[in-house]
């Protein structure tokens, strides 16, 4: 049995044999110039393209009925790629001086991947959905493997270089055992199609891949990120039982008896039956963005209150709303928002709700706070916070809020308020931040990126965006004392809470509730089962007097 190491995306797990998928044949040399006839190929073309535009919105009426209307929108994007001026420009001209449509669509297409590529970030990815969009063309030219994907047997694992958005969409879960992929890191669109399907699957494994052949048994460990070639047997059968763990519904708490709360965080609706059935006691982080995103004008105090009224009704436990978070990684259009040279140090979070979206703000909170009437369980939190001010200025616009309401005769909640920890200065204020708010919820994504001045968007400084870092510990410790100090509650609702390999450490560090995207929600709730406070705390202290994050996770290994 051989181990390769990537990056886990679900945290399942499954067995079968390899296939690999998407070595896509160098298109045979062109013919003589002389023997195209530019008319005909730009026929073939535009059939293709035609061809091209039914797969699209098949895929997309597939991908919106069973993960959500959002997750769709990638195949509009690619529509929108099928049409654009400067790419079917380029198509055209090289028809023009003689190249089949095929051809053609392959140097068109090449610049604009190629410019992507060397962008950062999201934008690189882009070169992910144009290739795709190029294969597609090229497969309805040329009458290619399109069918390959949807036909394969039984227990296939998918070895590929990378996977496209619409390859991940056409795995049919029955069929597929999981993938693993050489390329790709946890926010690529495949990744994101995995996890809103159910898939085990592993990424970015690199070169190494390359060596397992076809035909070889093999093994996704989604939890572990590892692939397993010729897994044993008994690996063979932890493998393959996928999901070990059952769902729990309701409560949980540690050996001991202490209550931990287990929640999901959602950012779109598509989010909510997924987040019921993976046992979810309530929503810790619910990301309003997505109400923003993808329009041209913000929504009214109305449609925001009919969205909020609909999330509070799908749960019976807290709902943590977290009022609009723009500004660094997530642009509105129609916003008008500075270029910066440094957005996620700039005007993000509450500094826009309290400077220029400020109406925006009162009208988000008028609809919350309306909401939450009739609902009974809303909470509302304020992000990326940095000075006591802007805690109070933000808490006094609630108030006001609930002063207009009240002087309007409308019924209004008067919810739980919190605050997310993201910054180190609210961490070292987190006493007197404390002392104002019903609860705190540390922000562990931007925490870690501030602590470490580590991108959390720049895989070269992966390694130091990681929250097992003893400063980013000692200051998830600190949090969590100055809370309880105040007699508050403490959560973490970043990445890091969703990691049950880490479930003992945050409980040893004393959080109160961790919450996290759903399909990870019965692992941690098996994880705080199995969790004794007392070892949890011993390991806490280990993990907090370590100098590197090599003896954190010695500890954690229990090797410290
Ligand atoms: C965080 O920063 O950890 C967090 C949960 O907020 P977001 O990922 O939306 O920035
Ligand atoms: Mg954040």
């Amino acid at each position: 049995m051989r181990t390769l190491d990537g990056v886990g995306v679900t945290p399942l797990s499954g067995v079968g044999t390899a296939a690999w998928y998407g070595e896509r044949a160098a298109l045979p040399e062109p013919p003589d110039p002389a023997e195209i006839d530019p008319e005909a190929e730009r026929e073939r073309l535009e059939n293709a393209r035609n061809v091209a535009r039914t797969e699209l919105e098949r895929e997309r009426e597939r991908v919106e009925a069973a993960v959500g209307p959002e997750e769709a929108e990638i195949f509009e994007a690619h529509v929108q790629f099928l049409d654009d001026p400067q790419i079917t420009g380029g198509v055209e001209d090289a028809i023009g001086e003689g190249l089949p449509a095929e051809h053609a669509v392959e140097r068109a297409f090449g610049a604009g991947i190629e410019q992507f590529e060397g962008m950062e970030g999201r934008m690189a990815e882009r070169a992910d959905d144009l290739r795709d969009v190029r294969d597609r063309l090229v497969r309805a030219l040329t009458d290619g493997d399109r069918d390959a994907l949807a036909t394969l047997p039984e227990d296939t694992v998918i070895l590929a270089e990378r996977l496209t958005p619409s390859d991940t969409a056409r795995l049919d879960p029955e069929r597929v055992a999981g993938f693993a992929t050489a390329l790709g890191g946890r926010t690529s669109h495949a990744a994101i199609f995995a996890r809103a399907i159910g898939l085990p699957a592993v990424v970015g494994v690199g070169d190494a891949l390359d060596e397992v052949e076809a035909g070889t048994n093999v093994g996704i460990d989604g939890g572990a990120g590892e692939v397993l070639v010729e897994p044993d047997d008994e690996t063979g059968d932890r493998l393959a039982g996928g999901r070990a763990v059952a769902v729990r519904h309701g409560p949980v708490s540690t050996a001991d008896g202490t209550d931990i709360e287990v929640a999901a965080n959602v950012g779109r609706l598509a989010e909510l039956d997924g987040a019921r059935e993976a046992g979810t006691d309530g929503v810790g982080l619910l990301r309003t963005e997505f109400l923003f995103l993808d329009r041209d004008a913000p929504p009214d105090e109305d449609e925001q209150y009919e969205t909020y009224t609909r999330l509070l009704s799908a749960f019976e436990g807290r709902v943590v709303v977290r009022t609009l978070d723009i500004g660094g990684d997530k642009p509105i259009p129609y916003f008008d928002q500075p270029e910066e040279t440094n957005p996620f140090l700039g005007e993000r979070g509450v500094r826009r709700s309290l400077g220029p979206d400020d109406e925006l703000f009162e009208t988000q909170l008028r609809a919350l706070l309306r909401a939450g009437a009739a609902a009974g369980n809303l909470s509302v939190m304020f992000p990326l916070v940095a000075t006591v001010g802007e805690l109070d200025a933000a808490l006094d616009a609630v108030e006001r809020v609930a002063d207009d309401l009240a002087s309007e005769g409308v019924e209004h909640a008067v919810p739980e308020l919190g605050m997310m920890i993201e910054t180190p200065a609210s961490v070292f204020s987190a006493p007197e931040l404390a002392a104002r708010v019903d609860f705190l919820s540390i922000g562990t994504n931007d925490l870690a990126q501030y602590t470490m001045a580590a991108s959390r968007e720049n895989e070269r400084v992966a390694d130091l965006h990681d929250p097992r870092h003893p400063p980013v510990l000692r200051a998830i410790r600190r949090t969590v004392a100055a809370g309880h100090e105040a007699g508050v509650w403490v959560g973490i609702c970043g990445e890091m809470a969703g990691d049950p390999a880490l479930t003992e450490l945050l409980v040893g560090l004393g959080l109160d509730e961790l919450s996290m995207s759903a399909v990870t929600i019965p692992d941690v709730k098996a994880a705080v089962e199995n969790t004794d406070r007392e070892r949890a705390r011993d390991l806490a202290e280990r993990a907090l007097a370590a100098a590197t994050k090599d003896d954190v996770i010695r500890a954690l290994d229990g090797e410290l």
